[in-house]
């Protein structure tokens, strides 16, 4: 599932098409659309020209001529992505798509369909950029409350951008237990895991995704921890599926 670094490279991506004039968009597909009736993007955004693209967490946002224009919300929902001037996808795969003048494209490619793009998209329910905010900000919005340190990661209005395989792996290179509860983490601890988090994100945009981390391929049954070989623990934590090494990642 797209995470902070998918997202940041759709951003990336986005970018090559900035300047261009916009002189078709494809929005009948009316559930990722929603809650817009096919033709209100079309309406809206023709004849405009992509000026700049934006992210907070998994959220990305893309301004029209120089921010005066409509503003187009995309979110990749659990496999989507953003493609510039492919070929277009079979089966409809392209759930959204916007053609340039002179040629080419943008393309939301999505097979499950639960990406979503919308016109002035409204993120205020979106915590800070996990990749973005300093210590002290990370430590005050996290370091509370009675859930698990896991869940508390997952909650997109805490941070934005971390999703499941992240977590695991920033709890892993921080060595804290998943199950920790949020508000008991030391001072020390929490800044341990803003560096974490930080240098996670980094090596996961530079590397290609999240799936690139040192700890994400021992996520499975027979996996051993890569540092110490200990067999990994699995559990429900947060409502996902939680791996952690039980030797360095202990509970209190
Ligand atoms: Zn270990």
């Amino acid at each position: 599932m797209p995470e902070l670094p998918e997202a940041e490279r759709a951003r990336r991506e986005i970018e090559k098409a900035l300047g261009r004039a916009i002189d078709g968009v494809d929005d009948r597909d009316g559930y990722v659309c929603r809650p817009h009736a096919p033709g209100e993007l079309a309406a809206a955004f023709l004849g405009r020209r992509l000026t700049s693209a934006h992210r907070r967490g998994k959220f990305l946002w893309v301004e029209t001529d120089g921010g005066d224009g409509p503003v187009l919300g995309l979110h990749l929902g659990m496999a989507g992505r953003i493609v510039i001037d492919g070929e277009p996808a079979p089966r409809r795969w392209d759930r959204f798509t916007l053609e340039f003048e002179g040629g080419g494209r943008l393309a939301l490619r999505d097979k499950r369909r639960l990406g979503r793009a919308v016109l002035e998209p409204d993120y205020s329910h979106v915590g800070p950029d996990a990749g973005e905010i300093g210590a002290g900000g990370f430590a005050k919005r996290v370091g509370r409350g009675t859930v698990a340190i896991k869940a508390r990661l997952l909650d997109q209005g805490v941070v934005a951008g971390i999703g499941n395989l992240l977590a695991d792996e920033v709890l892993w290179r921080a060595k804290l237990s998943p199950l920790r509860p949020a508000g008991d983490l030391q001072p020390a601890e929490l800044s341990r895991l803003h560096r974490h988090l930080r240098t996670a994100i980094a090596d996961a945009i530079r590397l290609g995704g999240v799936h690139t981390g040192d700890f994400i391929p021992h996520r499975t049954r027979a996996g051993a921890c890569p540092r110490c070989g200990t067999a990994v623990e699995r559990a429900t934590v947060g409502g996902r599926t939680t791996f952690w090494c039980p030797k360095e990642q202990d509970s209190p």
